[in-house]
């Protein structure tokens, strides 16, 4: 009895192990078979090319798109735009800032270039000396700047070389719109030389040069010892010259956008007034020691005035001679 109740226990034990093995082995096989569905919905070629196709999609549609809409659009919108310097754009948008500047007869030299590096301001100097001396050509002589900022605002702190920089660029723009070729000593922060005397000395070099019709110098004056000081103020070299022609033809100008402004062509034995070959003057915007002219010149407005007054000043004496 007790072999056959072991056997008997046995077979139950066989028949037990071999339900549960094809329990198992059912279970596993639907276990496999879901699994595989699964896998096979990743991987099958209907739903690989679902997020594979979408992202080439997407890459094939989005980048070809704007690059496409930029091509159509750029030419006519942003070309124009493009050569333009967009530092005081912003500053005041709804003022028309920029002047229309004619196209230059010569395509590589444009009638100004107001950003660039030292070695773009050097390259350009270069391409107007190539220019027939039947071209006008304007020396815009953009003071300080880099380690040398000049006057400091005494109420803002703001730099004589950054309002410099400001209001030459405007200048060069008025310029250029009347057709006259502008070449800046300077078309960004920095200085033109590595301390104030390389500095200077390489503004006297370009004063040299036999390519200039008239020469302007932009500064910004101050005078702490009497902070009521104000208005622009003219200078030239000496009396009886050119140079004080084209002084009193730009400070005519100055005086109909400030009551302020000196009427008076100073003379003065100053480098940038001495030096040059060409007519020349020396335009102090404004001081900046005083309260009401520091926040003033800071205005893209005020400047462009000044600007504009200078440049129809510059017209006015080419046009007398
Ligand atoms: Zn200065």
């Amino acid at each position: 009895m007790r072999d056959q109740d072991v056997t008997r226990r046995i077979l139950i034990i066989v028949i037990m192990v071999l339900i549960v093995a094809v329990i198992v082995l059912i279970a596993s096989l639907i276990t496999r078979g879901t699994c595989s569905s699964v896998v096979n919905n990743g991987i099958t070629p209907t739903n690989v090319p679902e997020p594979s196709s979408l992202i080439i999609d997407v890459n094939s549609s989005e980048l070809p798109v704007p690059e496409t809409a930029h091509f159509n659009t750029e030419p006519p919108v942003t070309e124009p735009i493009v050569p333009e310097p967009t530092a005081f754009v912003t500053q005041n948008p709804l003022q028309p800032m920029h002047p229309s500047i004619p196209q230059s007869p010569y395509p590589a030299i444009p009638y100004c270039v107001t950003e660039g590096t030292f070695q773009d301001v050097k390259d350009r100097l270069e391409l107007l000396k190539q220019l027939p001396r039947s071209e006008t050509v304007i020396l815009l002589d953009v003071g300080h700047g880099g380690f040398d900022g000049g006057t400091v605002g005494i109420d803002t702190n703001v730099t004589e070389a950054a309002l410099n920089l400001q209001i030459g660029r405007m200048l060069a723009e008025q310029l250029a719109a009347k057709g006259y070729f502008v070449f800046m000593t300077r078309m960004g922060d920095y200085a033109v030389g590595s301390d104030k005397n390389s500095d200077m000395k390489w503004r006297k070099q370009v004063m040299k040069l036999e390519m200039f019709d008239a020469s302007i110098s932009v500064h910004q004056n101050a005078l702490a010892t009497d902070r009521s000081v104000r208005g622009a103020r003219i200078y030239h070299y000496k009396t009886g010259t050119e140079g004080e022609n084209l002084a009193k033809t730009i400070i005519a100008e100055c005086l109909k956008i400030s009551e302020y402004a000196r009427p008076n062509a100073y003379t003065g034995n100053l480098m940038v007034v001495r030096e040059p070959i060409c007519p020349s003057a020396l335009i102090e915007c404004g001081f900046l020691s005083n309260h009401d002219e520091e926040l003033l010149l800071q205005d893209p407005n005020y400047q462009m005035q000044i600007a504009k007054a200078v440049a129809d000043g510059i017209e006015n004496y080419l046009n007398s001679k």
